[in-house]
């Protein structure tokens, strides 16, 4: 079998296929699951922490917003307050959401747009499965991951853009980050990244100002900030 993405082409291998020799074949994964590991970062009880109960309604409203303009259900993302620099997602919708992160940026609903629109952005549910017996060498595992990361800023900058938020500040927290520790290889160079973001935040610009000129009133309604109401 052969799946394509990131222009890597995976050949499935069947491992012991000399007769009589059982086949270890595993059980298929999401290719998500594959690239970024299980590895899930400690959970925290939201209880022990009070101070960040108006942060994480917060970030709970804006994970409505971003899942409304994926087009998916609200139910089909979690948020989960974490151990963690920022925020990342798993195979299930869980959106781990670091302490720090979120005391620092709880209140700013423009990272906060940016952080959560990135990882809905690799809307877990639509991950292909992979059958366990496929290899990936690392070169592959990087491209393929580049590409998931790609498409999830791609989003995060379209989301931006369609909730009324510059991409400027989530681009320069990118580029703060990039300063720490060795660069990954299953992310593209941050200027690249930079570039994905204000791209896609200045294409869905360009959709949204063309939809007011034609159609005046129906770009009165049309939008997650118009359609579901803050809670906050
Ligand atoms: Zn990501």
């Amino acid at each position: 079998m052969k799946i394509q993405g990131a222009n890597v082409n995976l050949n499935t291998t069947t491992f012991g296929s000399t007769v009589g020799q059982a086949r270890q074949v595993g059980k298929p994964q999401p290719l998500g699951t594959i690239l970024f590991g299980k590895v899930a970062p400690k959970k925290l009880d939201a209880r022990d922490f009070p101070h960040l109960k108006k942060a994480l309604q917060k970030a709970r409203a804006m994970k409505r917003k971003l899942a409304f303009l994926a087009g998916d259900d609200d139910d089909e993302y979690e948020l989960q307050l974490a151990e963690h620099e920022l925020a990342m997602i798993d195979e299930e919708g869980t959106i781990f959401v670091g302490k720090e992160f979120l005391e620092r940026f709880g209140e700013d609903e423009e990272i906060l747009a940016g952080v959560l629109g990135h990882e809905v952005g690799h809307r877990p549910k639509t991950w292909p499965m992979l059958p366990g017996d496929v290899r990936i060498s690392p070169d592959q595992r990087h491209q393929l991951s580049r590409e998931e990361e790609g498409k999830a800023d791609w989003f995060a900058g379209r989301a931006l853009a369609e909730l009324g938020y510059s991409p400027e500040r989530v681009c320069a927290l990118l580029v703060a980050l990039d300063g720490r520790g060795n660069p990954s290889k299953d992310y593209y160079p941050v200027a690249t990244r930079v570039s994905i973001i204000h791209e896609a935040h200045a294409s869905q610009s360009r959709r949204r100002e063309t939809l007011r000129a034609m159609f005046p009133g129906a770009a009165r309604w049309r939008g997650a900030r118009a359609l579901i109401a803050d809670d906050v």
